[in-house]
């Protein structure tokens, strides 16, 4: 935890760069963000949420193949996956390129999107919560989650959890989209691990 929460204290220094990086941009009129609410008309508040989110899946699942690499691995990703068993301080422990790469998404989307302050603050709030959720170790949610027709497309701390075991599955971060269609989804996902990491948080 304590390697952890070293990586993530470097991670906040390189978002909240980032995040200095958009304000003074904003400052120079060089970005998309805009403050009025009913400038693109308030049904754009809640659709560019949802394209930040799906775009931003997008984005972390394919960097996060490449980060799987076996030449990049080491300099990339090797401190995310110190842990194990992941705990919340796992959400952000980031070696420093992979946390460049990650801000770097955020940096990036308010040059291509318009987007409101309050879209941009959700999406990063929901990105943290959501996190911090993936990384909790143990389930809350009932067995049926990784069934329902409706939430077996969000991913939760089992589906992370198994990603932190075995590497080679579940590369999602909100979504499980890719993992499905790419062929990275773990059969024994909602199955057999399930009960297993259910049993040792109980
Ligand atoms: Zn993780
Ligand atoms: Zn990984």
């Amino acid at each position: 935890m304590l390697r952890d929460i070293k990586l993530s204290s470097l991670s906040t220094v390189v978002f909240a760069l980032g995040a200095a990086f958009v304000i003074s941009m904003y400052d120079r009129g060089m970005t998309l963000l805009y403050s009025n609410p009913y400038q693109h008309g308030l049904w754009y508040l809640g659709f560019s949420f949802a394209a930040v989110l799906i775009l931003q899946d997008a984005y972390f699942y394919f960097a996060h193949r490449i980060f799987h690499h076996p030449s990049l691995f080491k300099w990339f990703h090797r401190g995310h996956h110190r842990s194990g068993d992941p705990t919340p301080w796992t959400s952000f422990a980031f070696d420093l390129p992979e946390a460049i790469v990650q801000a770097f998404f955020l940096i990036g989307i308010v040059f291509i999107l318009p987007l409101h302050f309050i879209t941009l603050i959700s999406v990063v709030m929901t990105m943290t919560i959501w996190t911090v959720w993936n990384h909790l170790g143990f389930e809350l949610f009932p067995p049926s989650f990784p069934h329902h027709w409706f939430t077996k497309w969000f991913i939760g701390p089992t589906h992370h959890s198994l990603h932190h075991r075995k590497y080679t599955v579940h590369y999602g971060l909100y979504f499980t989209f890719w993992d499905k269609l790419l062929g990275t989804q773990d059969p024994q996902y909602g199955y057999e691990f399930d009960s297993a990491l259910r049993r040792e948080s109980a």
